[in-house]
């Protein structure tokens, strides 16, 4: 469901930057889209309109790379560097929706990518930490967050299977690559009452989508949301 799904590309419209007018009317066409796919998420399911807000207000067409500009409001995953993906935006949405995020709360995610997840987190959450094991996307992530003022997350590089203690217990966690099995190491930085969103499953032909509650301390609610397919969390 998240990687490598490829839909027939549509004619692009326009070609960017080569005169004002043009590149107006392709942020045109961009806008059109973005409402298009807003249209397909509510009809799949999302109805909660804090999760609807932030997709409309976070330009996925900044978080990928310039020649997919014009696909960034399809409803796919794209290539991003270092053989990585940008999820999918349905993906996105579902998990988004099913972290249930409120404005004081403090959210890790593991695995920045893009960092597009971490920009919608950040219109929902009070602070969002987020943990890439490969530099260069954390430094890209990372420049766009500031170019876009989104001053409440906090980009950390390394092995987020580890978490990131310092800042912990969080009250949502949420893992945008594959765990073999439910990370122990997470559950141990998520705060009583809080929710984890993690896809898990050794192959990616039989990964799911797991809510994980921590109802008390040594208690776990677990409802299996979906059936998905994400890159691997690699890790120790
Ligand atoms: N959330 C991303 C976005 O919005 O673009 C998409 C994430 S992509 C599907 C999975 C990411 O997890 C990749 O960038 C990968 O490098 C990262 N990753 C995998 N294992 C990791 C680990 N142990 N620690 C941190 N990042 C990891």
């Amino acid at each position: 469901m998240n990687a490598r799904r490829a839909s027939p590309k549509p004619a692009a419209p326009i070609i960017v930057g080569v005169h004002p007018a043009l590149s107006t009317t392709q942020d045109d066409w961009l806008a059109s889209e973005k409402i298009r796919l807003l249209m397909k998420l509510r009809r799949s399911g999302i109805s909660d309109t804090r999760v609807l807000g932030a997709i409309e207000q976070v330009p996925r067409e900044a978080f990928v790379e310039e020649a997919f500009r014009d696909r960034a409001y399809e409803d796919n995953a794209l290539p991003i560097a270092m053989e990585q993906t940008i999820s999918m935006p349905t993906i996105v949405a579902t998990m988004t929706q099913a972290l249930d995020v409120q404005p004081t709360q403090c959210v890790l995610e593991i695995g920045t990518g893009s960092g597009y997840q971490a920009a919608i987190l950040a219109k929902l959450a009070r602070r969002v930490h987020t943990i890439e094991r490969h530099k260069p996307l954390a430094d890209l992530a990372a420049a766009r967050f500031e170019s876009l003022k989104l001053r409440n997350i906090t980009p950390h590089v390394g092995d987020g299977s580890k978490g990131w203690p310092h800042a912990a217990p969080y009250e949502r966690i949420i893992v945008t690559a594959a765990a073999d099995t439910i990370p122990q190491r997470l559950m141990a930085q998520l705060a009583i009452g809080g929710v984890m969103i993690v896809p898990v499953g050794p192959h990616v032909a039989d990964q799911q989508l797991l809510k994980l509650t921590r109802v008390a301390e040594d208690e776990v609610r677990k409802e299996v949301l979906s059936a998905v397919r994400f890159v691997p969390l690699v890790g120790e």
